[in-house]
This record gives structure tokens, sequence and C-alpha cells, in this order.
């Protein structure tokens, strides 16, 4: 008895969840049995593949190449474009369902997350591990794989051992087996540019450095080269972070032309409170501190911020607010980039009505809330404000960045 940590990754998670979307929304075609894949904008240059179906895969269709390489490989390839805020939900709600298993869930990045067990067996926990995985699956309709073993690293490692809907265990006895035969670039953190250094020193396999010198992979390739030969031996000492509390959510643009009139800047500031304020409802947050950057043509950066007089999650009061700091902060040079942000937070359970907040701000909070759903069901510009109307500015900027998951891709 003891601790067990799962890992669990949704697999292919963009085109997955998309998938699951349409069959809920009745859409008569299922994109994992065709070639197909999840790709950014291709009117822009930087179109590239986020996800890609298993048919897809056969056409040596890669995860980050760009969608006209990926359109050579295969002509009639389905390209669908991301719509973030259905994979927000959806990891919003795999979450939400995890937890029925246990308090303890620590995302890590927006498809994947650990869950802490106390005092559970072995067998139990491969048993429980099947459990989730299947329910994942018939409750969603998509699939998962789920690395079971006692520290976050080993659980991770077993979860990337075969895929698609798989359950793995590392458990330390486990190591040389299932750890020590893979190829060095299997470890979580030796990326591209260590496995190379690694190979000219003669490590192929995990357990090639497992069984080299510390004292020469320490002077190398110092405190990460400590830590993949800990990692390689299957030690991670980081603890379990339940919930990363979110400490700010913002958005900036680099605009693709100098903006020099407060008109525009002001509707780029709308666009990206649009989404600010979006992300912070589906993490259930208040703000309280507003601010807005500004950088010039010259690479000149100023920024303000002022503390409100209550919590909010409203797009027009956090909106009528950065426009004033803007108009006090702007001295008139043309404009490169713009950034707004949100801090103080607070989860919006806590909340109660103001005396400092107007009715008007009230009833918006409504209307942002209905139109939220809107764009959930229908996409971002279902629903767009006036001033977009007939406008080549986007009526939603900014994506979600990596700052929301802080454990992305690199701590555990
Ligand atoms: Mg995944």
């Amino acid at each position: 008895m003891g601790q067990i940590i799962m890992h669990i990754d949704v697999n292919s998670a963009f085109l997955s969840w998309t998938a699951a979307y349409e069959q809920q929304m009745g859409i008569d075609r299922d994109i994992r049995t065709v070639p197909s894949v999840i790709g950014g904008n291709e009117q822009n240059r930087h179109g590239i593949v986020l996800a890609k179906s298993t048919p897809a895969k056969k056409f040596k269709i890669q995860t980050g190449m760009s969608l006209m390489e990926a359109r050579q490989l295969c002509p009639n390839l389905l390209v669908i474009p991301p719509n973030y805020r259905v994979y927000v939900r959806a990891s919003k709600t795999l979450r939400e369902y995890l937890m029925k298993f246990t308090p303890d869930v620590q995302p890590f990045s927006i498809d994947e997350c650990f869950l802490k067990f106390t005092d559970l067996k072995r067998e139990e926990a491969a048993e429980l591990a099947y459990k989730i995985k299947d329910g994942v699956k018939e409750k969603f309709g998509y699939t998962v794989n789920i690395g079971v073993s006692e520290n976050k690293l080993l659980a991770k490692q077993a979860g990337d051992l075969e895929k698609p809907d798989k359950c793995h265990t590392i458990f330390p006895d486990e190591i040389k087996e299932k750890l020590w035969v893979l190829p060095v670039e299997d470890l979580f953190m030796v990326g591209r540019r260590t496995k190379p250094k690694l190979n000219r020193w003669g490590i192929y396999t995990i357990g090639d450095l497992a069984a080299s010198d510390y004292n020469f992979i320490s002077t190398m390739l110092k405190s990460h080269g400590r830590m993949i030969y800990n990692y390689a031996w299957g030690r991670d000492d980081s603890v379990f972070k339940e919930k990363s509390p979110i400490k700010s959510v913002g958005n900036s643009s680099t605009l693709k032309f100098n903006v020099d009139n407060r008109e525009t800047a002001h509707a780029i500031l709308l666009s990206l409170t649009e989404m600010t304020a979006l992300r912070l409802r589906e993490a259930n947050m208040n703000c309280r501190v507003v601010s807005v950057s500004i950088k010039d043509k010259d690479f000149g950066y100023e920024a303000k911020q002022r503390k409100l007089m209550y919590f909010t999650d409203c797009t027009r009061d956090i909106y009528q607010n950065i426009c004033s700091l803007f108009d006090e902060l702007w001295d008139r040079r043309p404009i490169r980039q713009l950034g707004v942000s949100v801090s103080d937070l607070e989860f919006s359970h806590i909340k109660q009505t103001n005396i400092f907040q107007d009715e008007l701000s009230i009833k918006n909070e409504i209307l942002d809330k209905a139109v939220d759903k809107i764009r959930v069901k229908y996409g971002d510009e279902a629903v767009i404000r006036g001033v977009f109307a007939n406008s080549d500015l986007s009526p939603i900027l900014g994506g979600y960045p990596d700052d929301e998951y802080p454990g992305m891709g690199s701590i555990l």
C-alpha cells in the first residue's frame, strides 16, 4: 500500500475532441476514420498540423508539419480549423470527471493531468486505471492513455509506452525491463538538442544513460544533465501540485500594421479583452486588477495597471478600464503590439454582489454568459460586436498560451 500516481493523456486530443464534439452536434461523419488533421489557419503562413487522425499517420503526416507539406503527402487530406473553446471545455469536463476518483488532480497541459491516490495497492491501481480509461471512452466518446506508477515521471513514461487506448505501469522494479530498453530520446526532457550529444557519448538508450558516469553528465550538461540522469533511474521528487492556481490571464497581439489612431486601438483592445474575459470565465475566476501594455514601432514598451473596486469577469467592465488605461498611457507613437491582462484572481463562487457594481454591469455579466454559450456551440465568430462587422479586424484575438498550464512540457 502506498502512493499511486496516474498520468492521463488524451490520444490525439484536438482531433478526438473535435470528433466527439461533431458527433454530439449530430454531424454525420467521423473524422477519426479518414485522413484528417486539425490545423491552424491556412490563409496565414503559420498553418501547421496540430493533431492528426490514425489514417493520416499512415501518410507520414506529423504534428508540427506545415499544412502545405501535409497536403503534398495526402492530397485528399481533410483539414479542420482548431476550436479552442471546445478543447478548453472538454479539458475541464474531463478533469471534473477525474475528480470523481480522487480530489488530487494536477493539470499538466490541456490534455494531460496527474492523479494522486494514497493507500492503493498495485493491483487495485491497475484495475482502477482500466476503469477510468473505459469510463472516459464510454462517457465522452474518445480514448485516453493511462500510465501508473509511484511518481509523476514514471507514470508519464508509462503512459507514453504504447498508444492509443492503453494502460501501462512502470513501477520501480519494472524500470529495467520497461524503461531502460527505450531509446534515450523517449525520456522526458531529453529533447532534440540533447539527443545528439548523448549519442556522441555512446548513450543510445535510457539504460545507457542510467549506466553512464554521473559526474561526466553533470559536468557536461549541468543541472539539466543531473535531472535526466535521475529520471533515467526513475527518480522524481517533484511535489504534487494540486490545482495549479492561475495568477493572471492575458493576451497580446503583434499587429499586422502599425496602429496610429485611438479608435482602431480600442477595437483591438476589445478583441483582446473578449478572449481574456472568456478565459477568465472558463476558469470560473474573477479579477480585480486589469492591465494594458503597448509596444511601439521602435520597440519601446509601456504598461499600466489598475485595481478595480470589485472583482469581475464582465467583458464590458474590463474593457472600459482597459480603454481608459490605454488613453492615459498612449503617447500617440505608432503601435506595434497591444496586450491585455487581468490578475489578482479569485474563484467566482466566492464573489458577492458589490455596491460599486451598477445594474448595467450585472446585466452585462448575464449577456456574457449567453454569448459564451453561443460561441462554444457555433464558433468564435457566431456572435461579434458591432464594431467588427465589415471590418478586417479579428473579433476575438489570442489563444490559450501555455501560461495557463504551468507544468506544460517542462516541469513535472
Ligand atoms: Mg495527448
